[in-house]
């Protein structure tokens, strides 16, 4: 009999992946998936404890799911409420302590082994039945997960790299998700292959820290692959027609990884690398072990390598400390950098880590104050950017239906969500689409051309739509014509 599998996922792509990962699982045991809990035979909430807002969300989810499964155990049936991620992984048995209803709490290092520990909660019946599993195994899980069967749609995630050596002061990461690790090129290589023929597209390559990737290669003459090397691999399979990466640290950007940007016309000119603030007295305190001055060389050498790269970012306000010159400096940062789009978000105190027990926290109207005037500039910048769209042709993999009917939604190479009228039949192609209006998050156009092609094929390549021409706030110079650059052969794919 097919039972009911529900998850949630909460955070970054990472725990969209691990969900991913979980329900294919739970298909042999005859797990099919359901987009509500009600009537779920199991629901899994995978956490993030990033802030803490995100904790609170799971802890008021659990009480509804508590009345849920009072419900249904009340009409004869079970259900079986689990905690994952990174959470799970930080309060442990706390959850079960706060929310009895929980049955199970594994962490993100432990998820390979569900099907045996909800096989011990269906044999242990309504009895005694709670199961923690916290450990820290991440090779073993690789080791341990089936193969991944195949596509979720045209744009699929590939996690190459866990965890994180960092230890920057405000962050979990390193406590929740462990060491740093590398996947093995090969095991990158196979999962890759498998995802396009399965009808995957793209491929956007997953890590904390996914620059710090050194993967093992029996055949490369070198004890391990850095991620430029991985991607120029990665390029070779035939019909993956374009490769992302995130999230990266600015410190890891090595020359194999920049230069990867400008030869391989496969990886998109589209790339997150958070800098976090904007003076340097802030940078040390989070020990980001960079400067403001490396950030923006980094951003110049990225940019000439790629001309029409497209930046994003992330920045932490209010981190313990900051003045009001500080935060000024954050603000001129984004404005000399100028980003097609950001996250920022408000310093939350994490529990055990240095930051935490930082003196001169600040106030929370500070913080809200800062974040107002620094997402109110991200917003100029993001819809400048998307302003100077308007009237250009761009490639777009269309990867989804849109909201509308007879509406497709898909990405440009810059990562910004396009709308537009087109024939279902093209969901996985990458069209041509000429760009007719803006708006502050997305942009709509029409189709070019119904015959699907390759992304940059043998044209020059697009220019950006610069930011910097339309950003009232922008100081930096114009950046280089687009255009100079001549690549590639025209494939078809669809
Ligand atoms: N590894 C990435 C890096 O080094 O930039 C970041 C990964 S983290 C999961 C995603 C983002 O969450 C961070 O870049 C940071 O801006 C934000 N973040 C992490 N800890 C935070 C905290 N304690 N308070 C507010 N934001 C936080
Ligand atoms: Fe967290 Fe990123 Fe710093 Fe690692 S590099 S500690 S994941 S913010």
């Amino acid at each position: 009999m097919t039972r009911k599998l529900f998850i949630r996922t909460y955070g970054c792509q990472m725990n969209v992946y691990d969900s991913e990962r979980m329900a294919e699982l739970l298909a042999p045991l005859g797990f099919a998936a359901t987009g509500s809990p009600d009537e779920a035979d199991i629901v899994i909430l995978n956490t993030c404890h990033i802030r803490e807002k995100a904790a609170e969300k799971v802890y008021s989810e659990l009480g509804r799911l508590r009345s849920l499964k009072d419900a249904r155990q009340a009409a004869g049936r079970d259900m079986i409420v689990a905690v994952a991620g990174c959470v799970a992984q930080a309060e442990g048995a706390e959850i079960m302590r706060r929310q009895p209803a929980v049955d199970m709490v594994f962490g993100p290092q432990s998820y390979h082994r569900l099907p045996e520990m909800v096989a011990r909660i269906a044999r242990a019946g309504t009895g005694t039945r709670a199961i923690l599993e916290t450990t820290f195994d991440v090779a073993r899980k690789f080791d341990e997960l089936p193969d991944a069967p195949g596509a979720h749609g045209p744009s699929a995630f590939l996690t190459i790299q866990e965890g994180c050596d960092r230890f920057c002061t405000f962050c979990v990461v390193p406590y929740t998700r462990g060491a740093e690790y590398s996947r093995a090129v090969a095991a990158v290589m196979d999962e890759a292959r498998r995802r396009v023929a399965a009808g995957a597209r793209e491929i956007t390559l997953l890590g904390q820290n996914v620059n710090a990737y050194h993967g093992t290669a029996a055949d490369a003459g070198a004890p391990s692959l850095g991620l430029g090397r991985l991607i120029r691999r990665l390029a070779e399979i035939d019909g993956l027609a374009r490769i992302r990466y995130t999230t990266s640290h600015p410190h890891d950007m090595d020359e194999e990884l920049i230069t990867a940007h400008r030869e391989v016309p496969q990886l998109m000119p589209f790339l997150h690398l958070p800098v976090q603030s904007g003076s340097d007295r802030v940078l040390e305190a989070m020990n980001r072990r960079h400067r403001v001055q490396d950030y923006l060389r980094t951003v110049e050498r990225l940019r000439s390598a790629r001309p029409d790269l497209a930046l994003s970012s992330d920045f932490i306000v209010g981190f313990p400390g900051e003045s009001d010159t500080d935060f000024e400096a954050t603000l001129g940062l984004v404005r000399d950098v100028t980003f097609a789009q950001a996250y920022s978000f408000k310093y939350s105190p994490r529990p055990g880590t240095p930051a935490a027990a930082m003196e001169r926290q600040l106030p929370d109207s500070v913080k809200e104050e800062r974040l107002a005037r620094l997402q109110d500039l991200i917003a100029a910048q993001q819809r400048a950017f998307n302003v100077n769209s308007v009237g250009r042709r761009l490639p777009v993999l269309l990867e989804r239906r849109g909201r509308r009917r007879g509406q497709l939604a898909g990405r440009t190479p810059y990562m910004q969500a396009v709308h537009l009228e087109a024939p279902e039949a093209l969901v996985g192609s990458i069209v041509d689409v000429e760009v007719t209006a803006a708006h502050a998050l997305s942009i709509t156009g029409t189709l070019a051309s119904e015959a699907p092609r390759f992304a940059h094929a043998s044209a020059a390549r697009p220019q950006p739509p610069s930011p910097q021409s339309m950003s009232p706030q922008s100081t930096s110079p114009q950046p280089p014509s687009g255009n100079a650059v001549q690549e590639g052969e025209v494939r078809i794919i669809a």
